[in-house]
């Protein structure tokens, strides 16, 4: 039975795919020191032999026992809010913990994938963002903590790959949604979805012409499954380039939930970058992957899963 390490376990990615290396019948190891994600995330997997879970945080020496044949290394925070809280760990997490994790690669003789992030390219210059592309980030802006820990996660990934020859995979992840996000987690989707929920109006930030490309989680996972197990060690975008306005978006959301909010405008956090938009010919090329779910199906199943929330619940996510 193949074994894999899934670093940010508990969190939302981190848990989806958990489920899904258990359903194709792996032995799955989790990681996470839970600053932002949720032991309810994955408290179904615990009736599971074949599933293992460690509370630890990956910037001190990882130590797994047994043989690994993958690492899937999610943890870091992924939400502005979050790293604006956290910066020192969001850049540790990064550097320390991705280094702990590609020596663990190393010892173990295990494929590591590396998630990697859409942010890297900063506010683009080039649209829709291809991975050729540098990136245009400011190194002493507030999301250059998140920005900069993720550039030199890919570098030195590169580096274990190069000069160690460790099998590497790097995902460059476009803004995923779906169940199991934090309603507070001050991500555009929950938030819109909690003030829709709870009845308040919908906070666009700027005049809201910046936009954002959304990917189902569904396809993200099938995205980054078929990339751990291709022999393409390059960056590879994952996501939907179905690209919208955040204003669109936001009356998407009111039509959606049936709710009659006003929208309010609120002022655009420094560094937000305008245009976000994968090309995503390499994953259509060289993983046939594209994906499947559109924003209306997709937008539904979560909303179907916040709404599940009991009045306390939402009450208590306000911020
Ligand atoms: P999340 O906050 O839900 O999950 C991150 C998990 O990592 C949490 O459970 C958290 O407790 C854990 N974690 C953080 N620091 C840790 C540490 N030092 N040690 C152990 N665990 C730690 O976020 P997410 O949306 O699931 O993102 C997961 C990964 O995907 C992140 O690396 C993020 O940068 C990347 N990513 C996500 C998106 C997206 O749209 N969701 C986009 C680009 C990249
Ligand atoms: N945004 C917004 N209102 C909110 C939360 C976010 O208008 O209540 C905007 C935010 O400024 C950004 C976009 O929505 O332009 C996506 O933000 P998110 O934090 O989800 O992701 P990221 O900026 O990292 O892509």
């Amino acid at each position: 039975m193949k074994r894999i390490l899934i670093t940010g376990a508990a969190g939302f990615l981190g848990s989806h795919l958990c489920d899904r290396f258990i359903a194709e019948g792996y032995h799955v190891i989790g990681m996470d020191n839970l600053i932002t994600g949720d032991l309810k995330n994955i408290e179904h997997l615990f009736k599971l032999d074949r599933f293992e879970f460690y509370h630890h945080d990956v910037t001190k020496f990882v130590h797994v026992p047994g043989e690994l044949d993958y690492i899937l290394h999610f943890a870091s925070p992924a939400s502005p809010i979050d790293y604006l809280k956290i910066p020192i760990q969001t850049l540790k997490v990064g550097s320390l913990g991705t280094h702990n994790l590609l020596g663990l690669a190393r010892v173990k003789g295990a494929r590591i994938l590396i998630a990697s992030t859409s942010e890297i390219y900063g506010d683009p210059l080039v649209h829709p963002q291809t991975e050729e592309y540098y990136g245009n980030v400011n190194t002493i802006g507030p999301r250059g903590v998140y920005d900069e820990a993720k550039r030199f996660q890919e570098s030195i990934t590169m580096a274990y790959h190069t000069f160690h020859n460790v099998e590497t995979r790097i995902v460059r992840i476009f803004n995923t949604y779906g169940p199991r996000m934090r309603l507070n987690d001050g991500r555009v989707i929950p938030a819109f979805i909690g003030q829709a929920l709870r009845g308040e109006d919908l906070t666009v930030f700027g005049d809201g012409s910046q936009t954002r490309s959304f990917c189902y989680v569904d396809d993200q996972v099938e995205g980054i499954y078929r990339l751990l197990l291709s022999d393409y060690h390059l960056p590879i975008n994952i996501g939907n380039p179905d690209e919208i306005s955040i204003l669109d978006f936001a009356r998407e959301i009111i039509k959606l939930t049936k709710s009659d909010q006003e929208i309010i405008f609120k002022d655009l956090p420094i560094n937000d970058p305008l245009q976000r938009c994968p090309d995503i010919t390499k994953a259509q090329t060289i993983l046939g992957w594209q994906p499947k779910v559109g924003r209306s199906e997709g937008m539904m199943k979560t909303f179907e899963y916040f709404q599940k929330f009991s009045d306390t619940e939402l009450l208590k996510e306000e911020h």
